[in-house]
């Protein structure tokens, strides 16, 4: 990967890079299409990362079908798809991990505590091993976007840090492959992610203002259905996910919820009227 990598950028071509874990759905495609329109090469990786799951966590059961992405990643025109084992990236005498000192004390991070420290390690990796000149990352996973912007410029990383709109089911669903989990009977309630937020915007547009209030009735939406166990709801500042008390800017709402045993997570930036 690394020689391929160079070859290309010593004939002047650009390359843009979509990190996944596969199961690739329509969400994973519409960033590998922006990848194909922004640069020369496009390059995807397949892994899942067992750094970023904690002790507990459904690594082991982390939904696979490497034929079906394969195909779709062709089928996108994808120059490139690398599939590092776990051997690959974490030999035996592995040591070095990437920590951020305050983002992860927020939203995932506080149900998640190894996780972001294993999702900076390996996008770093990745990083130094696929020399992208961008990156796509989906905003559906928020906290992770403003994680990746901020390793990129903390440790000075020469690449463009992209974020690509959330893709969803007609229903409003968020793609994801963890969806694959749920059963018919549990759809109705993994909706009260989107309807939650749908909600919060709908009342933030008829001058509702105050957080508690917001984060309050997304509670009472969500917990009246059924097999749902809040992990949170919060409305924060955008860039340091910091709680919010009152919509005086654009903010962001996010929430992560387990239907049944699947962890949902969904977010909306609210803008209040001016
Ligand atoms: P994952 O395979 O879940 O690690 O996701 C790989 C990339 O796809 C991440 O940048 C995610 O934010 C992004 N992604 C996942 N689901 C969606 C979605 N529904 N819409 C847009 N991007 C997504």
């Amino acid at each position: 990967m690394q020689q391929q990598s160079r070859r290309w950028q010593r004939d002047g071509k650009t390359i843009a890079f979509v990190p996944t874990m596969g199961f690739l759905h329509d969400g994973h495609l519409s960033l590998m299409q922006q990848g194909r329109r922004m640069a020369d090469h496009l390059v995807v990786s397949i892994f899942v990362n067992p750094t970023q799951f904690g002790p507990g966590e459904d690594l082991d059961a982390y939904p696979r079908n490497i034929e079906r992405d394969l195909a779709r990643c062709e089928q996108t025109g994808v120059d490139l798809v690398f599939m590092p084992t776990t051997e690959d990236l974490y030999g035996p005498e592995y040591e070095t991990y990437v920590t951020l000192e305050a983002l992860p004390a927020h939203l995932c991070g506080i149900s998640r505590p190894v996780h972001f420290r294993g999702v900076a390690t390996v996008v770093t990796k990745l990083f130094n091993i696929i020399k992208p000149n961008m990156a796509i990352f989906g905003l559906k996973d928020y906290q992770q976007f403003v994680v990746i912007k901020k390793l990129v410029r903390d440790l000075n990383f020469d690449i463009e840090i992209i974020g690509a709109p959330t893709v969803r089911e007609s229903d409003g669903l968020a793609m994801s492959s963890r969806n694959a989990y749920l059963t018919p009977e549990q759809r109705p309630s993994a909706l009260g992610l989107s309807k939650a937020l749908n909600q919060a915007e709908t009342m933030v547009a008829s001058g509702v203002l105050d957080a508690d209030t917001l984060v309050l009735k997304a509670r009472e939406l969500i917990e009246a259905l059924p097999g749902t166990i809040t992990d949170y709801i919060t409305i924060c500042d955008a860039e340091t996910l910091a709680d919010v008390r009152r919509l005086d800017a654009p903010v962001v709402m996010a929430l992560a919820v387990k239907v049944g045993r699947t962890r949902l997570i969904d977010n909306r930036v609210l803008i209040p009227a001016v």
